[in-house]
């Protein structure tokens, strides 16, 4: 009978209503806490800390359920799982927002007030987005922010930033940390270097200018542009060694229009045969190409737009215009001049800014560099070690990696982030760098030496700049792993188990923790790799607010309940391989299986428990079904160890409804109660029934935590059903073989009955094939046989 007093006896059905005591009741409890005892047999998840100021969205929502599931399967396998909750809290994203509500520039305001409107930012939202997991019933060890293995944990604390600055001042000491002025991307909104990893492409469509250059042979060439603005930094012209016609210029020069500077025409593999005339300028920098070839010709640049996004071309009737302003001019010009051929509309793709969404510039600026270049290979190999689910994944990766060309620049010139722990000396330069342990604040801070090891000066200037938001990102291993207060820990469990994570930042999150990882170590920072592809709308669509394909994951929890998203959210697709489909349709119709579960629970709650029975009183109906659970359970463990849940769920959902359900359950319905059987017959029947639905609630609560911890503690005990570990396997009598047989008979009898116009309770006479004899008692008793 069920325990509890809110029982399923009472409780007719399965509703969302139950899921907020459980939650509460979990959290009460500190049931997914860590305790200093629990570091034995550890399973440590680096989980993704979401943005703060953002809203959970369905993909969050669907994600973090697959990650949930991952680390109840690991305590389910009796290891102690470290799965902390971390918010991301640096960075452009929230200066960017921030910006906007207080009305501030980065340009204008003062550093103080700044990070102050940050911080109060911050606070607005709290961990409000942390609401959603929450409902989800999502395990993570705490809600609260601990200084401990497992603790939830913000990336702008003092403890965190101290370690991202710790992991700086160990690179630098190794010699991989060098300063340099070049040309990188700059995005002119937010007035910062932004490394390749943040650059996204966005398709347009553009002019194409051609433009009459004249050449010192006397004839013209025509040059298409989408860039003709940058006419002033053109440096050299060329055309590629395998095109005949424009041979003729080999060794003569050009003229620059408007601004009439000589330029070289030569050949260059570069140039597309196809594109306009065939012949390319080069300005600097239109592009990261342009850098490459300038470099390689050893021709030296002439820099055209400022930091501030506006032409800096002293005399030019451009000069202080902003880049579309000064384009649409400089049309006008050589249109006035006669100089511009034709003008066409062409498609255009071309980088922008991942968080302003403006354009990037390719701007020389003095940066701070981590050495990459020089690791590509080692790291092509190590990556070797680490396992990918699913394999393919490993593959985003490694092109990213192969397609790296220049070494990662880690400072910005921002304020909202972890300072560069870096002082300079005022008379020498030289650079002073304090031993790590504290949190240092350069700009305000007074250095960490009295005097200057090189020159004896006494004065100091603080850096000014804070690093890239994925240096400190790619410190979460670290952090998770213990590395600032459980040294012994650190060191024992440090690859960290697993990383799950999306795959549009795997070049970015991903990369950048290996990269960090091997430079800091030597080694991979995880054993296991999770990535997952895109939550989609019905029609496979991406989301967006522009197209109102957007699905709220609160309104889904709302409406249908954490669990039918958490049903749906396993019911046929695996996120590894492919982009998932979601609407209210698919969670309402998951949700279906709830009812089912419930309805299953409810009848076998009404038998008093059979703990044991000895092996001869099992009947052979009750051995059938035991081998079936054995056979499905062995499968299910295998497939939750590679993360498969679609795939298990898919399993246990076919044995828990078309097998269990529907032919096990009324095959003993009546042996149950004793109607028509033995006492020793019914005892089986009950020992069965509950056997089995102890083994299938264990085996869904992974996936669905709440209904199953319902069921868990109304029939089967006081503790939590996420105390438990897997069950021994059933015995397996080896008689699954049946299992098609018994589905076909019971079938080919109710369409009879069907045909017949019976009701399933009336009698027929229906022979029962040989092979089935040894289950007649059950058959005869479930289709009312009138035969023998
Ligand atoms: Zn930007
Ligand atoms: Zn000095």
């Amino acid at each position: 009978m069920f325990l509890d007093s809110a029982s399923p006896t009472e409780q007719k059905v399965w509703s969302k209503d139950l899921e907020p005591q459980l939650i509460s009741d979990w959290e009460k409890q500190g049931i997914y806490k860590l305790s200093s005892a629990d570091k034995e047999k550890p399973f440590v998840i680096d989980t993704p800390p979401p943005y703060i100021n953002a809203p959970i969205h369905i993909g969050h929502a669907y994600t973090y359920t697959w990650m949930d599931a991952i680390a109840r399967h690991k305590r389910l396998m009796g290891y102690n799982v470290v799965f902390p909750i971390g918010m991301d809290r640096n960075g452009l994203p929230i200066e960017v927002q921030a910006e906007k509500e207080f009305k501030m520039s980065i340009l204008t305001t003062p550093r103080e007030e700044y990070i102050k409107n940050c911080k109060l930012l911050l606070e607005k939202y709290e961990n409000s987005s942390l609401t959603t997991f929450k409902k989800l019933g999502i395990s993570f060890n705490d809600w609260n922010t601990d200084k401990r293995i497992g603790g939830a944990y913000e990336t702008d604390s003092e403890e965190y930033r101290r370690l991202t600055q710790e992991t700086f001042i160990i690179l630098y000491k190794k010699g991989l940390v060098y300063e340099s002025e070049m040309p990188s991307n700059y995005c002119t909104e937010c007035h910062t270097t932004i490394s390749d990893s943040e650059v996204e492409y966005k398709e347009d469509e553009t002019n194409l200018y051609h433009i009459r250059f004249s050449t010192s042979q006397g004839s013209d060439i025509i040059i298409a542009t989408t860039r003709p603005e940058l006419l002033a930094s053109c440096k050299v012209l060329l055309y590629n060694p395998d095109d005949q016609k424009n041979k003729k210029f080999k060794g003569h020069t050009a003229t620059v229009p408007i601004f009439n500077s000589n330029v070289k025409i030569i050949e260059h593999s570069y140039a597309d045969p196809g594109y306009g005339s065939g012949v390319l300028m080069v300005c600097s920098f239109g592009d990261l190409e342009d850098v490459k070839i300038l470099r390689e010709l050893k021709i030296q640049p002439t820099f055209v737009i400022g930091k501030n996004g506006k032409m800096n071309i002293p005399g030019s009737e451009l000069n202080g215009l902003k880049i579309k302003e000064a384009r649409n001019k400089m049309a006008e010009m050589l249109e006035a001049n006669g100089l511009l051929v034709k003008t066409e509309r062409v498609p255009h793709r071309y980088p922008i800014c991942w968080r302003s969404k403006g354009p990037i510039e390719i701007i020389p600026t003095k940066e701070i560099y981590l050495k990459q270049v020089e690791y590509k290979d080692a790291l092509l190999k190590e990556i070797r070690s680490m396992s990918f689910f699913s394999p393919k994944s490993r593959k985003l990766l490694e092109d990213w990696i192969n397609g790296i060309s220049v070494d990662w620049a880690i400072s910005r010139t921002r304020y909202y982030g972890t300072e560069i722990p870096l002082w300079y000396c005022r008379k020498c330069s030289a650079a002073i760098l304090p031993e790590p342990g504290k949190y240092y604040v350069p700009w305000r801070q007074h250095a960490p030496v009295e005097k200057c090891g090189k020159c004896g000066s006494t004065e100091f200037v603080g850096d000014e700049r804070i690093f890239d938001t994925w240096f400190d990102s790619a410190t979460s291993d670290l952090y998770v792993s213990g590395y600032l207060w459980d040294k012994k820990f650190f060191e024992a469990e440090f690859p960290v188990s697993l990383r799950p994570q999306g795959k549009e930042i795997v070049r970015s999150w991903l990369y950048f923790t290996v990269l960090k990882s091997y430079l800091l170590f030597g080694k991979m920072p995880f054993k296991n790799v999770w990535i997952h592809m895109h939550v989609v709308d019905e029609k496979g669509e991406k989301m967006s607010k522009s197209l109102g394909n957007v699905v709220d994951p609160m309104k889904i929890i709302n409406e249908f309940g954490a669990e039918a998203f958490r049903a749906f959210a396993f019911s046929d697709n695996d996120i590894t391989e492919d982009d998932v489909k979601c609407s209210q349709e698919r969670v309402r119709a998951a949700g279906k299986f709830l009812t089912k579960l419930w309805n299953i629970s409810r009848f076998i709650s009404l038998f008093e428990k059979v703990e044991k029975i000895e092996e001869k009183d099992i009947t052979d109906t009750d051995k059938w079904v035991l081998s079936v659970l054995s056979e499905t359970e062995a499968k299910v463990k295998e497939l939750n160890e590679s993360y498969k849940f679609d795939k298990s769920a898919f399993a246990l959902r076919y044995f828990t409804w078309n097998i269990f359900a529907d032919h096990y359950l009324e095959l003993v319905k009546k042996r149950a109660y004793g109607e028509g059987f033995s006492g020793a017959e019914s005892k089986s029947a009950r020992y069965t029934l509950h056997h089995v639905l102890k083994h299938l609630l264990v085996l869904w609560s992974p996936m669905l935590p709440l209904i199953t911890e319902k069921l868990w503690k109304g029939t089967y005990g006081k503790e939590s059903i996420h105390k438990q570990t897997y069950p021994e396997l059933p015995k397996d009598y080896k008689m699954s073989e049946y299992t098609d047989k018994i589905i076909a008979f019971d079938s080919s009898v109710w369409n009879a009955k069907k045909e017949k116009g019976l009701k399933n309770k009336d009698q027929i006479n229906f022979e029962i094939p040989k092979d089935l004899q040894q289950f007649s008692r059950d058959i005869m008793s479930l289709h009312s046989l009138s035969n023998g």
